[in-house]
């Protein structure tokens, strides 16, 4: 087995620290970026700026470390879910969504999740294991619509704030000068709201950032969402309220409406005491029955009507379109417990 480590998924400050135990000079870290994240090289033999004896140094201990996709699936609306590898064994899913005039990528950032949201197939599934930055980054890499990518969610498997390291390096790789220098605000990343990561993730990030609310009452949205005894709503609200927020670095509030469950009048009153005076968008996503899951589906009626329930308090909500149903690549339902380990690792 090759145990050589992979650059993909290293910073400037990785590649450099890379380069200074190879023997190279410390500029050498901004070609090797240049060949990983601008030109895409596949091998180190590749990078022909780097000497001979340079690539043979690097060689020694090193490979590229991209990985194409192992499996597709494709759906009538023309969204495709790919399976990447990530590790022995194991592999995540990838969705790719092309409309008109963007092509969004979502991309998960951990083998299966700790976080166990009673809709979620992913948190079915249990945690497997966390992904590198150089496996979250790989699924936009080696994605074979990577040029058509116009913007990218985290928001497939896991919950990114229980792999920040790992989610904040290859947000610096998309975004840095150095790397795919991609805009911020192209890139959204979900959390169920674990308040330490997401402070951190705001201080260290530009990006968007999305909440999964679902409920703005503690009981039924700590059935909806356990982290929420944890980190209840109103703690979360209450930090996000100590970070500027408009048009050009956004919060969304993520709200699945389980009909007769969480789109009444007291939902929206409650909604519009919460978030009163913080400047965010609701998105309303529909949920479709999934097997085993003990809660009601949406009907259109009643998203609609919650929607200008909001709408009439002054909060922005938007529906969301749900894509990729017919293969399992909608919210929610990305799951890679049949293709491997059942065996969670905790
Ligand atoms: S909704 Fe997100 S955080 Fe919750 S279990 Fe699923 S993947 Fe994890």
């Amino acid at each position: 087995m090759d145990e050589r480590r992979a650059l993909l998924g290293l910073t400037l400050d990785g590649l450099r620290e890379v380069g200074a135990s190879a023997g190279l000079p410390s500029y050498a870290a901004k070609q090797i970026a240049d060949w990983l994240y601008r030109k895409h090289a596949a091998s180190i033999e590749e990078m022909t700026n780097l000497s001979v004896r340079a690539r043979a140094h690097l060689s020694a201990a090193h490979v590229v470390g991209a990985a194409p996709p192992s499996g597709v699936q494709e759906s009538a609306d023309g969204t495709r879910k790919y399976v990447f590898p990530a590790g022995a064994d194991r592999c995540v899913e990838t969705a790719w969504i092309p409309e008109p005039s963007r092509g969004t990528l979502c991309v998960s950032t951990q083998v299966g999740c700790k976080m166990n949201c009673l809709f979620c197939m992913t948190g079915r599934q249990g945690f497997q294991g966390q992904l590198s930055a150089g496996g979250i980054y790989n699924q936009y890499r080696s994605l074979p619509e990577r040029d058509r990518v116009t913007n990218l969610v985290f928001m497939g498997m896991g919950e990114p704030m229980d792999n920040l390291d790992a989610v904040l390096d290859s947000l610096a790789i998309l975004t840095a000068p150095w790397g795919r220098a991609m805009s911020p605000r192209r890139i959204t990343v979900s959390t169920v709201g674990l308040i330490p990561g997401m402070t951190r993730f705001l201080k260290e990030s530009e990006c968007h950032l999305a909440v999964s609310l679902h409920t703005p009452f503690d009981e039924e949205r700590a059935r909806l969402v356990p982290a929420q005894k944890a980190y209840p709503i109103a703690d979360i609200v209450a930090e996000l309220r100590r970070h500027p927020f408009g048009l050009q670095r956004r919060v969304f509030f993520e709200y699945i409406v389980f009909t007769g469950l969480n789109d009444t009048p007291r939902h929206v009153r409650e909604l519009a005491r919460l978030l009163n005076g913080v400047q965010c968008r609701i998105n309303l996503m529909r949920f479709h029955a999934v097997d085993g899951v003990p809660l009601p589906e949406t009907r259109e009626a009643s998203i609609e009507a919650f929607q200008a329930g909001l709408e009439a308090r002054g909060l922005i909500a938007t529906i969301r379109k749900s894509r990729g149903l017919d293969i399992a690549a909608a919210c929610g339902l990305l799951s890679t417990a049949a293709r491997q380990s059942p065996s969670p690792t905790a």
